[in-house]
């Protein structure tokens, strides 16, 4: 099997002088052609910092990347503009569809922005065409972005990053502003597309039914990947939580079980039988 990207050592560290960040401290990692990864950690753990690197949108403070093969930290941002559209597409949280153009129209800029190859126009609308059939979406290739609903946006915007054949695909947060059904979908769709397109896809999600889903879970906390095995379930909320960095934690029946915050641990001494019954510890 393929490796299609591998880092070392990632780091990133926003900002200069007194008042630094660092983002991400320290990632390896590496992912193969078919696989269909998932990055969970709360909110300002690196995740977004991560894609951006991964995505050649942003360059690593130091460590290396390697996509395909080819070491692409050190490159400058003309550089990382042509690897990023021969090799990767993107998804959005938000759609980031043209209103009043065409779902057709949509996956087709890609096509119209690429240097190398150009196609005639024929040829883009066929493999437009293709790209929404993938998504099961050919029947509503002439509606506008506002008439489709939420999770046909989506699968049009999953349409427009395939189009160009990308070796990777990245999706941050896609099914944040969808409901749990579309949601559940779009994750399904994305893993099929791994399988069956074999090609690498790394989604960040809050979603618990990633795990389901997905190849792989990568736990990002500080940002440093966190082994799994580390992790609970929050029982009143269902986060996952870091076991030893938990907000919260409490006792009851001869288990602990680790809260995101103090808030669901009250709630939990509350009336702990409802909570406890309804999920259990993870274990
Ligand atoms: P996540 O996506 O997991 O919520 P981010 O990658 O967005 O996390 O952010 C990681 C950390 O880096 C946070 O502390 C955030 O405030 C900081 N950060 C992100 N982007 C920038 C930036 N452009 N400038 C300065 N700090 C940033
Ligand atoms: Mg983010």
């Amino acid at each position: 099997m393929n490796t299609i990207i591998q880092t070392k050592n990632l780091e990133k560290t926003y900002g200069m002088g007194d008042i630094q960040v660092k983002a991400l401290g320290g990632v390896d990692l590496r992912i193969n052609e078919g696989e269909f990864v998932a990055v969970m950690g709360p909110s300002g753990s690196g995740k977004s910092t991560l894609m951006n690197i991964l995505g050649c949108l942003d360059r690593p403070s130091s460590g290396q990347y390697f996509l395909a093969g080819e070491d692409v930290s050190g490159l400058d941002k003309v550089q990382l503009a042509s690897i990023r559209n021969r090799r990767i597409g993107f998804i959005f949280q938000s759609f980031n569809l043209l209103p009043r153009t065409s779902a057709l129209r949509n996956v087709m800029l890609p096509l119209v922005y690429k240097r190398e190859n150009q196609l005639s126009p024929a040829q883009r609308e066929e493999q437009a065409m293709a790209a929404l059939e993938s998504v099961g979406l050919a029947d509503r290739a002439h509606h506008e972005p506002n008439e489709l609903s939420g999770g046909q946006r989506q699968r049009v915007a999953i349409a427009r990053a395939l189009v160009n054949e990308p070796d990777l695909i990245l999706a941050d947060e896609p099914t944040a502003n969808l409901d749990s059904h579309h949601g559940h979908e779009i994750m399904r769709l994305l893993g099929r597309i791994a399988k069956e397109e074999n090609r690498g896809v790394i989604i960040v999600s809050h979603d618990q039914r990633i795990k389901d889903v997905a190849d792989r879970i990568l736990w990002l906390e500080d940002g440093q990947f966190k082994n799994i095995i580390d992790m609970a379930l929050d029982p009143v909320c269902g986060m996952s939580v870091a076991r030893d960095s938990a907000p919260a934690q409490a006792a009851y029946e001869g288990q602990v079980f680790y809260f995101c915050a103090n808030g669901c641990r009250d709630e939990f001494l509350a009336r702990p039988g409802k909570f406890f019954k309804k999920t259990g510890p993870d274990k």
